[in-house]
């Protein structure tokens, strides 16, 4: 749409306007969706949440914002939750507080499409997914183990993201592997192998913006040296990616940019 403008972004940097978005978009738009939260749904978004207030690496007042959204579903005995009560929760305003925690509406950078269809939420959904997995990695002791942001990420998409062929496709991967991730470098390295067969399946098709090609990632100029060569085959040289991956994913490579 001529509407949104093209915003220049760099490949090798990650944009807090796309988290705040996916932030957004998950709890303001996703789970709005389910009038009534029951069952699984509740524990979904009870976990997804937990992870966000402890490894988002949000400005100040979005941490304080996640936090006091976990407190609360911690707090929530019942098993079924309106979600009119949980966005009394997600709109309460503090005094002295930014007038909107999360922004209304989304703005997409790093995760800005050619056109409207391409990119945008699936794009950051999967940024913070692999933030969140690396932030796991450097405050372990807050952790309960290797599956606490993949077993999130796992229920999130199952209970509440809307594409619902991508959950059918994810949960796949996941019962196929997942349970058997012992660490939380080896959760780090899981999401991204799993990421890039989602990439190797949808290239060329419709799915693809042809300005952003589906891409064995990180891509030779990203990271030289990810990739080696083993009997004239392409290998990954894990550790390195492994490397490559905190340092991307970490709280010194997101701008701030763009923000409101
Ligand atoms: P994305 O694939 O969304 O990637 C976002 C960014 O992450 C990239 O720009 C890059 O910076 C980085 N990145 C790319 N690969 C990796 C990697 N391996 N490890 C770490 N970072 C990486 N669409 C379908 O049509 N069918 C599906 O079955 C499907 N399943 C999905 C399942 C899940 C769980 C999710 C979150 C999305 C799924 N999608 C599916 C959407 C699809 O994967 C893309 O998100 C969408 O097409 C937008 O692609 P993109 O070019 O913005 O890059």
């Amino acid at each position: 749409s001529t509407l949104t403008p093209r915003r220049p972004a760099d490949r090798s940097k990650v944009y807090m306007a796309d988290l705040e978005s996916a932030l957004h978009y998950a709890l303001r738009v996703e789970v709005a969706r389910f009038s009534v939260l029951t069952g699984e749904r509740v524990r979904a978004l009870k976990d997804f949440v937990t992870v966000l207030a402890k490894y988002f690496p949000g400005r100040p007042f979005v941490q304080n914002f996640l936090r006091s959204v976990d407190r609360w579903l911690r707090n929530m005995r019942e098993s079924r939750i309106p979600y009119s009560a949980l966005e009394r929760v997600l709109t309460n305003r503090k005094e002295g507080q930014a007038p909107e925690v999360l922004s209304n509406n989304m703005t997409w950078v790093g995760c800005q499409g050619s056109k409207p269809h391409f990119r945008g939420y699936p794009c950051s959904l999967w940024t913070l997914f692999h933030l969140l997995t690396v932030q796991a990695t450097r405050y372990r002791r807050l952790g309960t183990g290797p599956l606490e942001v993949l077993g999130a990420m796992r229920g999130y998409v199952w209970s509440f993201f809307g594409c619902r062929e991508c959950a059918q496709h994810f949960e796949g991967m996941a019962a196929e592997s997942m349970d058997k991730v012992r660490s939380v470098d080896k959760a780090v390295l899981w999401l991204w192998s799993r990421h890039n067969r989602v990439n190797a399946r949808l290239a060329g098709t419709e799915t693809e913006d042809p300005e952003f090609p589906k891409l064995q990632w990180p891509p030779p100029d990203l990271c030289p040296l990810c990739h080696g060569v083993v009997n004239r085959r392409h290998v990954w040289d894990e550790a390195a990616v492994l490397r490559f991956l905190k340092a991307h994913f970490s709280p010194a490579n997101i701008i701030l940019d763009y923000t409101e």
